[in-house]
């Protein structure tokens, strides 16, 4: 019998369904764990009315009680981390170390959002006329829908619900249909901590669900992350139909070594960002610009040991570095884009091709990690996004024509430099068109009190993610001036206040 993964309406578990929806698959063995079954048109409709009068009670429940939820539903994830945890190394691959970092980053997002009464303080002016003040508040923008990638199950839902929900607003989250089993654990676990019925839900669905969504005269709000393609298109759409949009897209994160850079850090750093999650991370390193021949012959020395060492294999099994890809068809797509950069020019020192899994692991969606030296930028392999195990080493004159190369890249997500050079550093910190840059740090995911978002073809929007700009996306400003010594004269002219 075929085990039915569903949404999570007004605080239940929803059976409705109908026939649509799509296999989940074990990336490790192909093996199908069930089929995610997606939410019918009427239930959409059905879920927005619920979060909507959901929201205006939780609206006006005191920040300090919205924060107890959250606080408690933070001990409930951390009891639950290895649970969790196992669920997202199933469904995506990922190694379970690998899935407890994430979960940890996402708590770390509600350990911030549990100080809502105090990011949420307004502002007051006495006296800005004689008698008149002023103060000014953010208030909560109603209902809420969150749609999210395969690659980060629990965190990246995490990035944005227990803001929004610590904002006053309600919540439904669209996970991808290929992970959908983790965003059902953390319904469960904030029902479990108290949060009222219809302000956290979980739709099931695929694009067609999302563009219902985008429609809907009822959601306010669209937090994105995915492809640039699909950011894109959920801009455009939100934003036509008076919806506030934040839309993070994909990237192609540059890592710069320069001639006087740790070489060791640099190639340990390299391996992990390139290679870790078999490169589908939004923050991977998918390019080293190395500054200098010398450079360049150093690094693809070293990496080459280190590729060649890497332990590749399910999730589960000790040891293990780097996991499968999340499916056969993005295995496909990873394979045309290594055929592509031979075809282009560009060496191929190490080749993913040849990697075989064997036993259990002969019908998963493994791929070996691979390393292209001497790619350039016209090269397709450049260009584009891959989201898989592939490295492309780009051979720099110096650091202006590296620098150059990152800042010409339409994806501008994150980026590092690895230098001992503070003046180098701070140079290319001040005049990288990037989001967010790692100084000798090869992945730099900004903590939760900060916030997370690219430039260019990476965002969609005004705002990054989490941290004080959550708090301004997921509220809308108002400001009130009152005053209470009242005459009964008119006044026709544009009102100052002396
Ligand atoms: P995706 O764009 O295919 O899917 C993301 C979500 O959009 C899913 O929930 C999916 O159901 C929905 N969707 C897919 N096609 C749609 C369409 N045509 N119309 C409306 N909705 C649609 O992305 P993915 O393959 O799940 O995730 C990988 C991508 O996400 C990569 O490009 C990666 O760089 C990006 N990503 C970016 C960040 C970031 O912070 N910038 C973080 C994680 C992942």
């Amino acid at each position: 019998m075929s085990n039915f993964i569903d949404s999570h309406i007004n605080g239940q578990h929803f059976t409705g369904g109908g026939s649509e929806g799509c296999d989940v698959h074990n990336p490790a063995t192909g093996e199908v764990l069930g089929t995610t079954r997606f939410a019918q048109p009427a239930e959409v409709n059905q879920c927005v009315e619920i979060a909507k009068h959901a929201s205006s009670i939780w609206a006006n429940t005191s920040p300090i009680k919205r924060a107890r939820t959250l606080f408690r539903f933070n001990g409930l994830l951390y009891q639950h981390q290895s649970e969790l945890a196992e669920i997202i190394a199933q469904e995506h691959g990922k190694t379970l170390d690998d899935a407890k970092g994430e979960v940890t980053r996402g708590i770390e997002v509600v350990e911030f959002a549990c100080g809502i009464p105090q990011l949420l303080k307004g502002e007051y002016s006495e006296n800005v006329g004689t008698q008149v003040d002023t103060h000014s508040i953010r208030q909560p923008l109603g209902v809420v829908a969150g749609i999210t990638p395969f690659n980060f199950p629990a965190m990246v839902p995490m990035w944005m619900f227990p803001m929004a929900l610590a904002c006053g607003n309600s919540f439904i989250l669209k996970p991808s249909e290929k992970v959908p089993t983790a965003s059902l654990m953390l319904a469960q676990l904030i029902k479990k901590a108290g949060c009222p019925d219809g302000v956290f839900n979980v739709l099931q669905g695929n694009k067609d669900t999302v563009n219902q969504l985008l429609e809907h005269r009822d959601i306010d709000a669209i937090s994105f992350v995915g492809s640039t393609p699909v950011a894109r298109h959920i801009y455009a759409q939100g934003t036509s139909h008076s919806k506030r949009v934040q839309a993070l897209g994909g990237a192609k994160n540059h890592m710069v070594i320069m001639p006087d850079a740790d070489l060791d850090a640099a190639v340990n750093g390299l391996i992990g960002a390139a290679y870790g999650s078999a490169g589908e991370r939004c923050m991977a390193i998918s390019v080293a610009v190395a500054v200098g021949e010398r450079t360049a012959d150093e690094l693809t020395a070293r990496l080459l040991p280190a590729i060649n060492a890497l332990k590749i294999g399910g999730a589960m099994e000790s040891g293990v570095e780097m996991g499968p890809l999340i499916s056969q068809q993005h295995r496909q797509k990873v394979l045309s884009y290594i055929e592509t950069g031979v075809q282009e020019g560009a060496s191929l020192l190490v080749d993913g091709r040849q990697y075989q899994a064997t036993g259990e692991n002969s019908h998963g969606f493994f791929l070996g990690a691979s390393l292209f030296d001497h790619v350039t930028a016209e090269m397709r392999i450049y260009q584009e996004e891959i989201f898989g195990p592939v490295l492309c080493i780009v051979r720099a004159d110096d650091y202006e024509h590296a620098l150059s190369m990152v800042n010409m890249h339409p994806f501008g997500n994150g980026t590092a430099i690895f230098t001992q050079s503070g003046a180098i550093a701070r140079d290319f910190s001040t005049r990288v068109t990037a989001g967010m840059v790692g100084v000798n740090v090869p992945i730099p995911v900004p903590v939760a009190y900060h916030s997370f978002g690219g430039w260019k073809s990476s965002l969609f929007g005004d705002h990054h993610i989490y941290g004080s700009e959550g708090v301004r996306f997921y509220t809308r400003a108002k400001a009130v001036t009152s005053r209470w010594n009242l005459d009964s004269s008119s006044d026709f002219v544009m009102p100052t206040l002396e």
